[in-house]
């Protein structure tokens, strides 16, 4: 029967009860909540040089440098960025902020200094903690404006070193209210249309987000605390920084950092520390499925493989499931504005259900789904595909200064539209078909076309341009351009590429270049992306 609500809408809700989630906590109260349970067990663990804090270690780093930062200036309502690879300082700090009442802004230290810069500004932030080999890059910056520069290794001039943070005492938190709508986490995502925007998350979101991951009488509905979590996938984005940091100190679970993935490096570390749960991207999924050097190891300790973040095809997840037949692989769903789980496999829950190749998981716990018709906006029943839209108190509580674009993502109603297409079948699946919005993804990273088309604009031989997404195997999409030359202009290809090169970091580098005429616009004035992605696949003749 089609899930009727009343006589208006069709409301898709999980296959499971809804849970009690005490999303009034503070995000590290509520993350240390059963702390108890196992405070003398390994927490995070460094797998470079095999480093083990205990979870009362980390809890007390985190407090510590909670009155480092506090001592330096940073009060409630202040803003620090993380520019930094996946380590145990990022945890610390993340922490740390939150207990201050504090947001952190993540942001990826392979940016350029401009894309630095941009997003340093925007969310006003105070302090930059990153490690050494970055800091010149936000030197310039930082001096600038009066910022502060935090390394997690030997600082260079004018840095300090993050070790004076934890030499504060844990005892000098000032005493502050939090309020559960306060922001913790200010991610940047582009959305569904238009330049990176800083996105709210709040205390009560990201609690409720990890509450309807791994709370309720469902001990193994994702992971518990026997469990090792790899942490490959970088804590900068909201992926990695929910739904494998915060999920796994809610539950005690051990979590082996990684800062970067190297096949050989990850199946070692699997072996070793025997790795249970492993959240992936489509891209790593399938470097393992065609690897025959992984199979030299013993991932046999893996039971649960997530991936999410980009499309996965149903012939990788075969090719997979072939390669590590002990591994349950299921999908996740997620959009960094929607805090960001809107689905997950139930694979792994007590009384598991039924894996289906290609399909994203059932809509979360405690929250709404429908699928909009996107030509009339009214919601659809199951087994039709229209925009996927979610509702409950996990999504963002808007975009950083930007009242208009939040309008224009959550309605009145507090739906949140996800910009992308999916249907529902009748066993309460979710299966993404498409993608109306702009966004690109490299490898599971945001490349927002918006972004890359104001620098095209802004070339002085260039008249007009667009950017849309190329299908490619090892990346999933690469951003190609389709441009306008000005007058009499002859810019080749290459220059073009190199222009952008310079001023992006490596996966929003232009793959291709296509010479056109004309760029398809609506009457509005906007791009039809639609039809520039219909020539891709048809083949364009570049002129
Ligand atoms: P981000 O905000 O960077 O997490 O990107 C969110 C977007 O990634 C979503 O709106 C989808 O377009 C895409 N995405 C995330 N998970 C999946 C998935 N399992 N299958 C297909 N697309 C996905």
């Amino acid at each position: 029967m089609d899930p009727k609500q009343d006589d208006k809408e069709f409301i898709f809700r999980s296959k499971l009860p809804d849970i009690y989630i005490p999303n009034n906590l503070p995000l590290h109260s509520y993350c240390f909540q059963n702390i108890s349970e196992f405070k003398d067990r390994p927490c995070v663990i460094n797998g470079a040089n095999g480093d083990i804090y205990s979870y009362a270690e980390v809890e007390l780093a985190s407090r510590k440098v909670a009155s480092g930062l506090n001592k330096i200036g940073i009060q409630q309502g202040d803003v620090i960025m993380l520019l930094l690879p996946n380590c145990s300082e990022f945890v610390f700090a993340f922490l740390g902020a939150s207990y201050l009442g504090a947001m952190s802004t993540t942001a990826n230290p392979f940016y350029t200094p401009a894309e630095i810069a941009k997003q340093a500004t925007a969310s006003k932030a105070k302090v930059i903690v990153t490690q050494a080999a970055y800091a010149e890059k936000v030197r310039d910056f930082a001096e600038e404006n009066g910022v502060r520069i935090i390394t997690t290794d030997a600082p260079p001039e004018n840095c300090m070193h993050f070790s004076e943070l934890t030499q504060a005492s844990e005892d000098e938190i000032p005493v502050i209210k939090i309020d559960p709508e306060e922001v913790v986490a200010l991610p940047y995502s582009s959305g569904t249309t238009g330049l990176p925007k800083g996105v709210m998350l709040t205390h009560k979101g990201l609690v409720t987000s990890v509450a309807q991951q791994v709370d309720g009488d469902n001990p193994n509905l994702y992971f518990n605390k026997e469990d090792v979590i790899l942490c490959v996938l970088p804590l900068f984005h909201i992926y990695s920084l929910n739904s494998v940091l915060l999920c796994a100190l809610r539950v005690g679970a051990a979590i082996l950092i990684m800062q970067k993935f190297e096949i050989i490096k990850m199946a070692e570390l699997v072996e070793k520390y025997k790795v249970s749960i492993a959240p992936f991207v489509p891209p790593i999924v399938l470097a393992i499925a065609k690897s025959q050097d992984v199979d030299k190891y013993d991932l046999s300790s893996i039971r649960t493989v997530m991936s999410g973040a980009a499309p996965m095809g149903r012939e990788l997840e075969d090719a997979f499931r072939a390669k590590l037949p002990n591994a349950k692989l299921g999908q996740g769903y997620g959009m960094t504005e929607a805090g960001p789980v809107l689905a997950m496999c139930l694979a792994f829950a007590k009384e598991p259900f039924e894996i289906k190749s290609g399909a994203c998981g059932t809509v979360v716990r405690n929250a709404e789904m429908k699928i909009v018709d996107p030509e009339t906006g009214s919601s659809l029943p199951r087994n039709q595909a229209g925009e996927i839209c979610i509702r409950g108190s996990q999504i963002m509580k808007g975009y950083l200064n930007d009242p208009e674009a939040t309008e224009r993502t959550i309605d009145k109603d507090g739906w949140l539209h996800t910009g992308d297409i999916g249907y529902i079948d009748d066993d309460d699946e979710l299966f993404i078909v498409d993608r109306l919005k702009e966004l690109i993804k490299y490898k599971g990273f945001q490349v927002a076309p918006a972004e890359l088309e104001a620098m095209l604009i802004a070339h002085p031989t260039i008249s007009d341009a667009a950017v849309v997404p190329m299908k490619d195997e090892g990346a999933g999409e690469v951003p190609v351009a389709f441009v306008v030359r000005a007058n009499g202009s002859k810019i080749a290809e290459d220059e073009i590429k190199q222009y952008i090169s310079k001023q992006v970091v490596f996966y929003k580098r232009i793959n291709r270049v296509f010479f056109t005429d004309t760029i398809p616009k609506a009457p509005s004035g906007k791009i039809l992306r639609k039809d520039l992605r219909a020539m891709l696949v048809a083949g364009v003749p570049n002129s």
